[in-house]
């Protein structure tokens, strides 16, 4: 019964994909693009769907992933999200 598995706190750390493989598996993705990303500014981002942009071409929608969609871990807390993209929610509105 030696659970001796760590669970990792999220505090600041930016080695998002650490919880269970099949993140790890979706952000590393050698086969495919990976719609999970980390951002330039820290914040781990999904992209959730398509928009065409101005001039046409087609753009991906990210968003602040919270919580890891396979196993459910928290990743990061909307606190750090908002701490590291400046106040907003990271969002991509075109704004
Ligand atoms: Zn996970």
């Amino acid at each position: 019964m030696a659970g001796d598995e760590t669970i990792q706190a999220t505090s600041g750390t930016d080695s998002f994909g650490s919880c269970c493989e099949d993140l790890e598996e979706a952000m590393s993705g050698s086969e495919f693009d990976p719609l999970i990303t980390v951002g330039s500014n820290g914040v781990l981002y999904m992209s959730v769907g398509q928009i065409e942009l101005e001039d046409g071409e087609p753009g991906l929608v990210d968003h602040p992933m919270f919580f890891c969609p396979f196993c459910g871990t928290e990743l990061q807390t909307v606190e750090e999200v908002h701490a590291k993209t400046g106040g907003n929610n990271g969002a991509d509105n075109g704004a």
